[in-house]
């Protein structure tokens, strides 16, 4: 099945202060290194729509997100809290951002797709239901992951989450909710730096210590994340797919090259594939929405997101 990415040029109108390592041309890189590589022509691509209200409440409180409209400049850029400014596009680039996963889903519940890459901005697993962090305004997995409950009455979604922070919105948004299964790995302590300990089973945490490396990694996850999944049979997978840490990122400590993040695409693209010859089609796995985190590097951050989507859309 071919794979599918999504975006929307209105993800460059979210603006940060000048240098502010969340640009931008962060799309433009993961868009320059799939036609760099040849990608680009193998795969669907797709716009995605912005968003509705409807769809935002049910991860977000309406205060959270009047509060939002009322801040948002008509002009200039805003500082909103610690690490989240507002731009006068800022609000239409997060609904298209959460759209994409949303569109994602819907792709891959008709069948039309087994494998999404979302290549949106503002990023979200840092969003909470009424607090926007870490340069995250709408948590675009976690309203995937309920559009997929609420409107395709999915019992077990998996989300994991490959980026170098913790996914504390994603955390709090699922917290009573145990139809989604949530993986997190992280270099620890770091930031966010809220609290990760006594949680429900459905949460995963998988903290990461800053000297772990690949190695480190790949065993953590190998014992922590792959047999939850296994176990939990999820029918859809989503990914909140952070690339900042890589060996090139100034963000992180952990040090981790190309082929760590080929080797857990591969692993996940290889638990879809098996469900979905499972003859008990209640069991199935109908597919991976991968939305990007961050990823702060240009040039690792094009070539990790590429090699992740050539993983997950098995291209050789
Ligand atoms: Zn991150």
């Amino acid at each position: 099945m071919i794979a599918t990415l999504i975006t929307h040029p209105a993800c460059h109108l979210h603006l940060m202060p000048e240098g502010h390592p969340e640009c931008p041309e962060r799309l433009d890189a993961i868009n320059n290194q799939l036609l760099a590589s040849g990608i680009d022509s193998l795969i669907y691509h797709r716009e995605s729509p912005a968003a509705t209200d409807e769809q935002l409440l049910r991860v977000h409180t309406h205060d959270y997100l009047q509060r939002l409209a009322q801040a948002q400049p008509d002009e200039g850029i805003l500082r909103f809290a610690d690490d989240i400014y507002l731009s006068p596009g800022t609000l239409t680039a997060a609904r298209h951002a959460a759209g994409a996963g949303i569109l994602g889903v819907d792709m891959v519940m008709r069948g039309e797709t087994d494998a999404v890459f979302c290549n949106v901005r503002p990023a979200g697993h840092h969003a909470e239901s009424a607090k926007a962090m870490g340069f995250c305004i709408f948590n675009n997995v976690a309203i995937a992951a309920a559009h997929a409950l609420a409107a395709h009455h999915l019992e077990r979604i998996a989300i994991v989450d490959f980026d170098v922070h913790h996914g504390n919105g994603t955390q709090e948004i699922f917290r009573h909710e145990p139809r989604v299964l949530f993986c997190s790995s992280f270099q620890h302590p770091f930031y966010p730096l809220t609290p990760i300990d006594n949680v429900p089973d459905h949460i995963i945490n998988i903290p990461l210590p800053a000297t772990c490396r690949s190695e480190g990694f790949r065993a953590a996850l190998t014992e922590h994340c792959l047999p939850a999944l296994t176990r939990f049979q999820p029918q859809l997978l989503l990914i909140s797919a952070g690339f900042d840490g890589h060996l090139d990122d100034d963000m992180s400590s952990i040090r981790l090259v190309e082929q760590d993040y080929v080797w857990i695409t591969q692993q996940l693209r290889q638990l879809v594939d098996n469900s979905k010859n499972n003859p008990d089609v209640t069991q199935q796995c109908r597919g991976m929405v991968s939305l990007l985190e961050g990823g702060y590097d240009l040039p690792a951050l094009g070539r990790c997101a590429m090699m992740h989507i050539k993983a997950m859309a098995k291209l050789s």
